[in-house]
């Protein structure tokens, strides 16, 4: 017999052979994901960005309604449901009702700035907004336009300007349709997880739960988190925005946003806490965008907004 001068190579080759067949799972899911995330990106009018989505407009409409139902049951049984006719609650609506009026013109204006054909996805959303007692201070615009202010955020926002500026950085969640986008991420994610789980068969399973959690870190930090910062940049933009051409006081962002981050990590709910951008960076971001928030104001309210 001949002694190949490759010395094991026969043997290790139906091991590799089967080895490399799962690796042409991942290749193949690799191939499919990447035409599914590039295949399907689309350019979000109201930023210029790129971005995925992972639900239609109308799906987002009706799950958002059916989470805000489950939103006003919970509330209502802890007897936490503001009535529609208490003073706070009318003030939250007229709010409400300003910044909703302008999303037609403010779409309709960054769509034109970034030079893309406006969106009508916005006019198919069913906006609502309760009021709910809490000491959190938190609010949520959910995908499709039902909103929840919580009392909490009263004490924090001061003044009807700040609260149209959180308002309107909720309603721009909705209106940059990031919950699709979340979903689309979620997807991809849960794809990698399943071809990974086939890849693995022979594997023990300390090392397939090693690689499992590798995969959920890299998901966690790796795309959910820096995409959540950036969602949270895009919503202070065209909410700031909305605000302005709803004629308030754009100036009153900085502060409102400093008295947030100045608040203890239990009273500041998730959506004002970790996912958000670094206080010094929301800040200077936001001083960057005044400019453009001043014109607005100057277009839609006939003059200059008060200096602070
Ligand atoms: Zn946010």
């Amino acid at each position: 017999m001949r002694i190949d001068p490759l010395g094991n190579a026969q043997q290790g080759r139906p091991r590799r052979g089967f080895g490399g067949m799962r690796w042409w799972i991942l290749i193949l899911f690799a191939g499919y994901a990447a035409w599914q995330w590039f295949g399907n990106a689309k350019v979000d009018p109201y930023t210029g960005e790129k971005a995925h989505y992972g639900t239609t407009a109308d799906e987002e409409v009706q799950l958002g309604a059916q989470a805000f139902q489950q939103v006003l049951g919970d509330a209502n049984a802890q007897g936490a449901l503001l009535p529609a006719n208490a003073q706070v609650s009318q003030q939250i609506r007229e709010i409400a009702q300003r910044l909703i009026t302008h999303v037609p013109q403010v779409t309709a204006d960054l769509a034109a700035q970034n030079g893309q054909p406006v969106p009508t996805e916005h006019q198919g959303f069913q906006w609502d907004v309760a009021v709910i007692q809490s000491d959190q201070a938190n609010a949520f615009c959910l995908p499709g336009g039902k909103m929840a202010v919580y009392t909490g955020l009263i004490p924090v926002a001061k003044t009807q300007d700040a609260m149209a500026v959180v308002m309107g950085h909720e309603i721009a969640h909705a209106l940059l349709r990031h919950g699709s986008q979340r979903m689309a991420q979620q997807k991809l994610v849960q794809m990698g997880q399943m071809a990974a789980g086939m890849a693995m068969g022979g594997m023990d399973p300390q090392q397939q739960q090693a690689i499992m959690a590798a995969l959920g870190a890299g998901a966690q930090y790796g795309l959910v988190l820096p995409y959540g910062r950036n969602h949270e940049t895009q919503a202070d933009k065209v909410g700031l925005m909305l605000a302005a051409a709803a004629c308030y006081n754009p100036h009153e962002a900085i502060p409102l946003w400093q008295r947030m981050s100045e608040l203890g990590g239990g009273e500041r709910p998730p959506e004002f806490a970790s996912t958000h951008p670094d206080p010094a960076n929301r800040i200077q971001t936001l001083q960057s965008l005044m400019p453009q928030a001043e014109q607005i104001y100057a277009k839609y309210c006939g003059k200059a907004p008060p200096s602070s």
